[in-house]
């Protein structure tokens, strides 16, 4: 049986971003850059004032104070360049461009006004002062954003500050989501004692609504080869990625590993040392599609997701490889006993207090308890040789949830 660590590097082995392509500058959030933002212009592009205040030549504040007559004003999005000479100044603003004589900006704090059209400097500055350099944040070519960035609202920032209505990022990943068991109903329906709500569907439609994967489609399926194999084909007819639940473990009603071999996909995981999730499936069908069986326990589905599913999905988006799979570091505060042998996720809260991110374990029944799951707000990683973990500890968190 695989280790996660062995089953992640065999997942990773077998997926390829998708290709580039144009995206709107307004729909670019959480997209993955795939080609770099150059600055199209200097930033700034002129020299500007970075105070309200009076731009002035230098060698006129030798003496201090020193009245002078104010030739003109610019203020930020005028287009006025009066032009200061010996012995004048002209009115300016914050963000204005800086007039042609003038080689520096005595803010309004450090003078006085003096008669009509004229203002008393009491306070020198050298040559530059208050003054945003042509450039220096960018020259015009410069790169701003890297390929390979994910675009948050500070890079769309920038590409709108360069004058991009679009970007070239990857095209994220369309999935499929195929729920497997005979028990299984929708959450609206009557449900009788000897039935289960579907509520991995819907776990699994809401986290990668939130990692920004669009859902191609969403079924059930009874447990019958031939229905989880025709769904399957469906899936993968329509998705870059298939990912099912339920039926994937060797009972005599766990289907999954024969679809897959039905439509000629080829499994590379099957079987990995941790729990829950211990029957997780993951196989390639032709044209690189994905296929993901997580076990059916909700626990075990929300385990392999966040450790396997969503991290693939997030590289086949274009995600570098090293922050596919976010991992947080925290303080343990409760002491966590382990029965050692697989590597085990054991539920917990996490709070972001001021001395750092601090876990506390969830405590839950299984891996069907649900309910606990709900509690939480991921998992810690104990490794499969711990046998336990103190209180006190820096541990591995692996997050569930997508904080905004
Ligand atoms: P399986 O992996 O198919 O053996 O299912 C393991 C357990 O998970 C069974 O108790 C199932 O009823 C339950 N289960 C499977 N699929 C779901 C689902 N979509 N929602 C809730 N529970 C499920
Ligand atoms: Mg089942």
């Amino acid at each position: 049986m695989l280790t996660p660590q062995q089953a992640w590097s065999s997942i990773l082995a077998h997926t390829t971003c998708l290709p580039a392509t144009e995206i709107s500058a307004d729909e670019a959030l959480g997209y993955v850059l795939a080609v770099p933002v150059l600055a199209d212009r200097d930033m700034p592009p002129a020299n500007r004032s970075a105070k309200d205040g009076f731009a002035v030549r230098a060698a006129d504040l030798l003496r201090m104070p020193v009245t002078l007559p104010i030739v003109g004003e610019v203020a930020a999005g005028s287009p006025a360049a009066p032009v200061v000479t010996d012995g004048t100044c002209a009115r300016i603003f914050t963000g204005a461009n800086l007039p042609p004589g003038a080689d520096t900006v005595v803010q309004v704090e450090d003078t006085r006004s003096a008669g009509a059209g004229e203002v008393t400097f009491v306070r020198a500055e050298p040559a530059g002062a208050n003054i945003l350099r042509q450039g220096e944040n960018a020259r015009a070519g410069g790169e701003l954003v890297a390929a390979g960035s994910v675009l948050g609202s500070l890079q769309i920032a920038i590409a709108a500050a360069t004058g991009r209505t679009s970007l070239r990022a990857f095209r994220r990943p369309r999935v499929a989501i195929i729920a497997t068991g005979r028990e299984l109903v929708p959450p609206e329906a009557e449900v009788g004692a000897h039935q289960e709500r579907d509520a991995n569907g819907p776990m699994l439609t809401a986290a990668f609504r939130a990692a920004g994967i669009s859902v191609a489609s969403a079924c059930r399926v009874s447990d019958d080869l031939d229905a989880v194999t025709a769904a399957l084909r469906q899936g993968l007819a329509s998705a870059d990625a298939v990912v099912l639940s339920g039926g994937v473990s060797v009972g005599a009603y766990d289907f999954v590993p024969a679809a897959i071999t039905a439509v000629g996909a080829s499994p590379h995981v099957h079987g990995v040392a941790m729990k829950p999730g211990k029957p997780f499936l993951f196989a390639t069908a032709p044209d690189s599609r994905l296929v993901f069986g997580l076990p059916g326990n909700p626990l075990s589905a929300a385990t392999t997701l966040h450790e396997f599913v969503l991290p693939a999905l997030r590289r086949m988006a274009g995600w570098p490889e090293a922050d596919c799979r976010p991992l947080v570091r925290a303080r343990l505060l409760e002491a966590i006993a382990n029965p050692p042998g697989y590597q085990r996720y054991v539920l917990a809260t996490l709070a972001w207090n001021t001395s750092g991110p601090e876990v506390t374990p969830v405590s839950s029944q299984s891996s069907a308890d649900l309910a606990a799951g709900a509690r939480a707000d991921g998992a810690v990683i104990v490794p499969a040789d711990a046998r336990g973990l103190d209180q006190g500890a820096l541990v591995d968190f692996r997050p569930w949830r997508v904080w905004p």
